[in-house]
């Protein structure tokens, strides 16, 4: 998990040439906003990059799991605000936000 979001950064970055020339169409275009192919007759250059290295590298990040771990940390955090208000925490502290249950009174009683 770790090791695929980790940024490619071990090997020197070569900036690739992206213009690519199609001969049947006279047409010069940058393969990587054409998915990598000319966009008149869909010819494929060889090796050329088919997105941005911004989208490359966020199209090898594997979302599902982030929104996996992102929906329970979301429930967990849930599940404690939840456990907080019924008072099923741990005591030693009152619950956040809300009135003290284990003292009876907030505050003492003042004078007359
Ligand atoms: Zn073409």
């Amino acid at each position: 998990m770790i090791a695929r979001l980790r940024l490619p950064r071990s090997s020197p970055r070569v900036r690739r040439s992206a213009r690519a020339y199609c001969e049947a169409d006279n047409w010069s275009f940058d393969s990587r906003y054409t998915q990598g192919k000319c966009p008149i007759c869909g010819w494929q250059p060889e090796g050329a990059p088919n997105a941005p290295d911004w989208l490359a590298l966020v199209n090898r990040v594997d979302w599902q799991i982030v929104g996996l771990f992102l929906l329970v940390d979301v429930l967990f955090l849930l599940g404690l605000v939840v456990a907080n208000a019924a008072g099923l925490l741990p005591v030693g502290h009152p619950p956040l936000g809300g009135p003290s249950t284990l003292g009876g009174v907030a505050s003492g009683v003042r004078g007359p």
